[in-house]
Order: C-alpha cells, then structure tokens, then sequence
C-alpha cells in the first residue's frame, strides 16, 4: 500500500488548523495542543494484533499463516472493517487501511470505528476445506478482540458472504449463549445477511458518479459556469453528453458498477471496457454487461478470454492486455480491482478525466498529486466505496434487532446516506479548490476531532 495514513491525518490536521470552524470553543493555545492530540491519537492504531495461524494442510503439511487484526480508533463506536485474503498481505497495509476505515465512518457518520484484518494468502492456492480452516483459526486466535460491540469484521478483498458465515459460526461457538448475529457483517441473506449487502459497494460506486454529474451539476450548473475552479470545467464538459466508462475490476465492486452504469436511464452512459485479472475486454459500441455477468458467475468469476469464449458469451469485444483498461480514451475510468493502479510511473498515460475508487487505495499519492494538479476529478474511495460499509451497519442492526429489512429499504437508506455525506462535500470542493479526497478527510477528521473534544480525551 503506497498511501501513507499517518502523513495524509497530519496534513488534514494542519489544514483544518487555519480554519475557524475547527473546534471553534478553543482559544489559540489550547488549539495548538489540541492539534498535536489529535496527531498523535489518530495516527497511530489503537491495537494491532498479529497472529500466525497454525493450519493443517490436506496434504498433512502444517504450515503458519500471518494474520492480522488492527483496531485503529473507536472514537465513533465499534471497530469495524472488512478482513482481506491476500498474498500481499502485512502489518503496514492492514494498518493504514484500517486508518482509512475509521474515517470512511466518520465521513458517512456510520457510528463505527475504524478496523482492518488481513492473513496473507492468495485464496487460489488453497482447497476449500483449508481455507474454512483458515477462517475458523482467524476467529479463534482472534476471538477475545472481537464482537458485536467490540469490532466487527466484513468482506474485503479475497473474503465474502462464504468467509463471514464460517467465521460467524466459529465465533457462535466459542462464545455459547452470547448475541453473535452482529459479530460479522456480509454474510450470506440466508445466515442472517442483509438483502443488499453484497450490491451495496458496486451500488454506491456509481451512485456517487451519477450523483456528481447528474444530480450535483445540474442543480449547481450557473454557479459553476461563473467559477473559475478549474475542476469545474471539467466536470461540466460531461453534460448532458454520452460518458464512455472503463471499469477496471470485474469481481464484486467493479461488475454491480458496470451493470448499475449500463441499466442507468437518467445518465447517457456507455461501458465500453471491463477488465479482470487476466483480459480487458474493449468494445467502442458499448458491452453488453448482463451477458458478462452470466458467463462470470458460470465460469468462477473470469472474464471470457479467447474468441470462443467470447462467442460462447454472447459478446462482441476485442480482447486487450490486462492493463489496458486504464489507458484507453474514455471519459470515467472506475477503479475497482487492488490498490496501487495508478502510480507516478503509468499516470501520464491515464486518459480518462474523471476517475472513481471503487477499491481502497487505487491511485498512490504522487499519481494523485499530480491528476489534481492537471485538473481530473476523482471521487475518492473514502467516499465512493463506502457502500459497503453503510449496508454493514444495516445488517448489524438487523441482527440486533432480529427484524429484516426489504431490499427496497435497504436501498432507500444507502442512497440516503451517501446523498446526505455528498451534498456536504461536493460543494466545498468546487467552492475552494481543494481535491475532493481533503475535502473528504477533513471532513472526516472534523467530526472525529469534535467527538474526541466532547469526550474529553484531548487534554
Ligand atoms: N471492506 C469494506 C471496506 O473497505 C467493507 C467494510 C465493512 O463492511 O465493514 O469498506
């Protein structure tokens, strides 16, 4: 992971310092102390916890998994956030995610902390009998950490519905008789999940793109064509015109964004490129998404890549290399694979102008500097992927209240929340010029600072 939480809070902190709206109650010194408080209380995790878990392969080799568990700030309520199953896996990457966690809830005012987990795998190279093994160790070793009203684990990269309904079961099991619907989110309807749980990130991804350049340049169309934000610029060219999207990513996040772009009536939009871990499919007349999502979920999640599957899906595209995706000459590329994408070395290349994080963490820090400097506009994952996260505190509190919600309400509830979170921050980032990614910590960082404040844990 190239992002650096620890550096990104200190520099909001120093931004917001300059502001008077920043913990107005206090008098100049007190405001300074106040400031290194917060420093040091948010950038740093709370607890990190490792572990290597003890795993008893098919083939009888016992071997020793590393895994992770880092509860980063639990100002705003439990711990929360998904535990990812990759190879590239390890303390710094956990931690700094888990940090983005904590103001990915502040943000969306999700009343959870912020947590992350990882063990570092790669899934594939695993039977499915070993990796239940896997999750049952995870839950086991970590088991005193976790909890409905402690931290709450969910899906990330690697994991989904069948990872959280095993873990949900071995955490049942070591704690007979206690409340544990809550202990996991993203679990299967079947098992206590949410209807929606598993469309929400998708979902709100391209929610938040819709929202931007529908709903947000409309209303706002006169007071942007007066501004001189060059942001504003760009953002308005895409009215009203076809938008020609890219997505990169085809598994649980990049493929609902794919198909909520292609069903979308109120936008022009066009998917003319997806791509996966092996191919980018490429068709400047637009794809046909329902055909990709049925040949994906027939064929354990893979894009077709020869002709013939091509045929056999029903599908016209050209078949590009896997990172072509992100050159091609579109207007919105959607990130939605792993971090790290776009980086100093490949940026120049990157066509699109305005560019959506599904995932956590695709676009390093230099790479981000400088699409900002060049005037692209990107929706950061702090804000777009929050969907996920959203629709977890939905499951929780069903679990909680052992009533469920219909789709429709689930829905209904997501789009409310990240509506109420866009309509704060869109505004301040035409109206000051920061990038919308600041604009979204410090609001973040506000809101955490005042609780901290009220809770009387800066002095
Ligand atoms: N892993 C997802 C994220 O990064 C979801 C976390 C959750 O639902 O707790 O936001």
């Amino acid at each position: 992971m190239s992002i650096q939480m620890s550096e990104i809070i200190e520099r909001s902190l120093q931004d917001l310092l300059g502001e008077p709206t920043f913990l107005p109650d206090l008098r100049d010194g007190y405001r300074e102390k106040a400031f290194r408080s917060l420093a040091a209380i948010l950038s740093t995790p709370n607890h990190v916890h490792k572990a290597y878990l003890r795993v008893v392969l098919e083939n009888g080799e016992v071997v020793r998994i590393p895994a992770y568990r880092i509860q980063h700030n639990d100002t705003l309520g439990p711990y929360k956030g998904g535990i990812r199953f990759h190879e590239s896996v390890n303390e710094d990457e956990v931690v700094n995610l888990a940090a983005l966690m904590t103001l990915k809830n502040a943000l969306h005012e999700v009343p959870f902390g912020g947590g992350k987990g990882g063990v570092t795998i790669n899934p594939r190279d695993y039977t499915v009998r070993e990796l239940y093994q896997i999750c049952k160790k995870y839950v086991r070793y970590f088991s005193d950490v976790l909890g409905p009203d402690k931290d709450i684990p969910a899906p990330d990269a690697g994991t989904g519905e069948r990872e959280m309904d095993w873990m949900m079961s071995e955490y049942k099991s070591i704690r007979p008789g206690k409340p544990y619907r809550g202990s996991f989110t993203g679990k299967s309807v079947m098992n206590g999940g949410s209807l929606g749980r598993r469309e929400a990130t998708g979902k709100g991804v391209y929610f938040t793109l819709r929202y931007f350049l529908q709903d947000y340049l409309t209303e706002h169309h006169q007071y942007l064509a007066e501004s001189e934000n060059p942001v504003a610029q760009t953002a308005l060219a895409y009215r009203g015109r076809t938008l020609k999207l890219a997505v990169q990513g085809f598994g649980n996040v990049g493929s609902v964004a794919a198909l909520e772009a292609y069903h979308c009536d109120q936008l022009n939009n066009q998917v003319v490129a997806v791509s996966d871990r092996n191919v980018t499919l490429y068709n400047p007349e637009g794809l046909s998404i329902p055909a990709l999502v049925q040949y994906t979920s027939m064929n354990k999640g893979d894009l077709p890549q020869t002709a013939e599957e091509l045929s056999a899906a029903g599908v016209q595209a050209e078949i590009l290399e896997r990172e072509a995706v992100l050159y091609l000459d579109v207007d919105v590329l959607v990130l939605a694979a792993l971090e790290n994408q776009i980086r100093e070395d490949n940026v120049e290349r990157v066509r699109a102008k305005v560019l959506v994080e599904g995932a956590n963490a695709p676009i390093s820090e230099e790479a981000d500097a400088e699409l900002t400097r060049q005037g692209f506009i990107i929706i950061p994952d702090i804000l777009a992927n929050a969907g996920g996260v959203i629709v977890s505190y939905l499951e929780w509190l069903q679990g909680r209240e052992t009533q469920f919600y219909s789709e429709d309400e689930v829905f209904k509830q997501l789009h409310d929340k990240m509506s109420a979170t866009m309509k704060t921050v869109y505004p301040v980032f035409m109206a000051t010029g920061k990038s919308l990614r600041q604009v979204c910590y410090n609001q973040a960082i506000i809101k955490l600072s005042a609780n901290l404040y009220l809770q009387g844990k800066l002095f």
